[in-house]
This record gives structure tokens, C-alpha cells and sequence, in this order.
């Protein structure tokens, strides 16, 4: 069926100025990045931070314009909406966010937070209060949390309140940008819990932004691994932990620590990951990564990989990406 999303192709640039008296300079943040998102699955999206993952989640807000490229969701470009279409793609795609401090407003209680998203949905609400209690309790909160405010709140009730504003315009697809990353790991159990269980029970598709790769393992269909801008590999979450292709991935499994890394069948080499990402103002020749990679060779320096993908669909932009499993090269 047709993608609930789909990102072809994207570029992002923007200026940032140097400094006083400097040159101001073009970060190529996001370079033609292309993938799809089906109703009711996840797609995660990783990379270490400057790798264009919140670009991306920055243009699909709007704040952030591409260069060139299309975002479409429901076969309209987001890029295109104006008007009925924008506030229609508006109430489709909601956010929730690394700190909820930062977008829930703090005089406001908790219910009249949610009163007033509940009043932005299309269909007028018959009983607005009774919709507030019905989407605490969806989050797993009692009504008495009505009458809080966010600062009388944990990191994790503060993140389930985001949840029930998300979910206060019945969207289709929910873009979670380290959304559970300042959470310590039992409460972020908890609410990636919740999160698939309302995936689930609602058919939503979630856009899943994390550094964290055990995170991703937990919660995705589809894994993309993000490197200076660019999906570097993609594919299934067991092909991309199970079968990494890529160097870059392999490097960012072997960082993980011991006991989340959980498939002990397959024995990887270890690729240990030197230095710091290079500058996405002046992104390396070549391959991208090879200034970082223990398995560069001489091509990798003056020849970008075009991006393998192998039978079962996994895609991998490596010289050396198991050749004798690829079908394609696009
Ligand atoms: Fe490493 Fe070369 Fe593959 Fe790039 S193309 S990931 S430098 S081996
Ligand atoms: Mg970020």
C-alpha cells in the first residue's frame, strides 16, 4: 500500500555564522535522504548528534526548509500545504519532545493544556472535559492529574501529558525526537510501553529520532542509521542489529554497552570508532566516513559509495558492503 510518508530525496542547508568577523557557512545538514514510513509502524532514525536527525524532524515541522527534495504525507507535499491542507497536515503529524518542560506551558494545568488542544480538533467535541479524562487515562493517568501543574510532575508523568496532547487530535503519525532520552531506564520502559501499546491500539505510525540504540532495537520495524546527513543503512531492525552492513553501524553496535547488545549468534568484528564526526560545513571526499573508518581503502577516498541493497531489501552505502548478497546498486 502507499506509504503514510515518504522523504525523497532531501536536502537541507542552512547558514551558520562563524562568529564576529567571520564568514558565515553552508551546513549541508540533511544530503538526499530518501525513505518511507507505512501506517501504523516505526521507523527509527539514528546517528550520533550533528548527523541531520533532528534536521530532518525540523522539516517535517516546517522550521526547517529543504533545498530540494519532497516530504509527502498522504501523497501531499508537506513543503506545499497552506491553508485547510496545512491545519488538516497539522492535527496528522504531532511531536513529542526530548523535555516536555519546554513545551508544556507551565501555568497552565494539565487539563487546561489539553482542554485547549482538544479544541483544535476538526470535529467539535461534545463533552471537551470528558475527552480530557478519557486521553489522561489512555496515558495512564488518573483525572486528578487535571489540576497539576507541570512542575508538580515527573520526567515520566510529564511525558505521558505530551503523549495525551499528541494524541488529543487523533493523528496518524507522531515524530518522537528523543523523546524518551532524558528518562531514567525504568521510566523509559515504561513509557516506550505505553507508546506501543497506543501504537497498537490506534494504528500509529511513529518517526522515532534517538541517539540510542537500544531504544531504536525495542521499538522500530525499520532502523536508519545516520551519518554527516546522510542514511548511511537501512533495513529491517533485525537485518541493521543482526547483519549491519555498514561499518558505521558496526562501530555504533560495538559501542554499545555489553548487556544490550543482544544477538549473540552473529560474532561481528569489533569496529571501534575513533574521533569526532568531521564538520557537515566541508563533509570529507568520498565516502563521508572514511577519515573514521578502520576499513578504508584508497577508492573510499575520492569515490562516494553509491548505496548497496541486498535481497532482502536492506540498504547499505559502503564499497564494501557484502557484495555477494547484493541485488542492486542505485
Ligand atoms: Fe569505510 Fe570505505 Fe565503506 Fe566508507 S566506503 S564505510 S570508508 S569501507
Ligand atoms: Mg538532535
Amino acid at each position: 500500500s502507499a506509504p503514510l510518508l515518504s522523504v525523497d530525496d532531501l536536502h537541507v542547508t542552512f547558514r551558520r555564522s562563524g562568529g564576529p568577523g567571520r564568514r558565515s557557512n553552508t551546513v549541508r545538514a540533511v544530503r538526499g535522504v530518501s525513505f518511507e514510513l507505512q501506517a501504523g509502524q516505526t521507523l527509527g532514525i539514528a546517528g550520533e548528534s550533528g548527523s541531520g536527525k533532528s534536521t530532518i524532524a525540523r522539516s517535517l515541522m516546517g522550521i526547517n526548509k529543504p533545498a530540494s527534495g519532497s516530504m509527502l504525507l498522504d501523497g501531499v507535499d508537506v513543503a506545499h500545504r497552506r491553508g485547510s491542507s496545512l491545519a488538516a497536515y497539522r492535527r496528522t503529524m504531532q511531536m513529542i519532545f526530548q523535555d516536555p518542560y519546554d513545551s508544556l506551558d507551565p501555568r497552565m494545568t494539565v487539563g487546561d493544556t489539553l482542554l485547549e488542544a482538544v479544541r483544535l480538533r476538526k470535529d467539535r467535541v461534545a463533552d471537551p472535559r470528558g475527552e480530557v479524562r478519557a486521553l489522561l487515562e489512555k496515558v495512564g493517568l488518573s483525572r486528578s492529574f487535571a489540576d497539576r501543574r507541570p512542575r508538580e510532575l515527573s520526567g515520566g508523568q510529564r511525558q505521558r501529558v505530551s503523549i495525551a496532547r499528541a494524541l488529543s487530535v487523533d493523528p496518524r503519525l507522531i515524530l518522537c525526537d528523543e523523546a524518551v532520552s532524558a528518562l531514567d531506564v525504568s521510566v523509559r520502559a515504561q513509557v516506550l510501553n505505553l507508546l506501543k501499546d497506543l501504537q497498537e491500539e490506534l494504528g500509529l505510525a511513529y518517526l522515532f529520532i534517538s541517539h540510542d540504540l537500544s531504544t531504536l532495537r525495542f521499538m522500530a520495524d525499520q532502523v536508519a542509521i545516520m551519518y554527516l546527513g546522510e542514511i548511511v543503512e537501512m533495513g529491517s531492525r533485525d537485518e541493521v542489529f543482526e547483519r549491519p552492513q555498514h561499518p558505521y553501524t558496526r562501530a555504533l553496535l560495538s559501542a554499545v554497552p555489553e548487556p544490550v547488545v543482544i544477538d549473540r549468534t552473529v560474532r561481528l568484528p569489533r569496529v571501534r570508532l575513533t574521533g569526532e564526526p568531521p564538520s557537515p560545513t566541508n563533509p570529507p571526499s568520498g565516502c563521508s566516513f572514511h577519515p573514521r573508518c578502520p576499513l578504508a581503502q584508497d577508492v573510499c577516498r575520492t569515490t562516494a559509495p553509491a548505496a548497496r541493497v541486498t535481497a532482502s531489501g536492506q540498504i547499505a552505502a559502503c564499497h564494501f558492503a557484502e557484495p555477494e548478497e547484493v541485488v542492486a546498486a542505485s
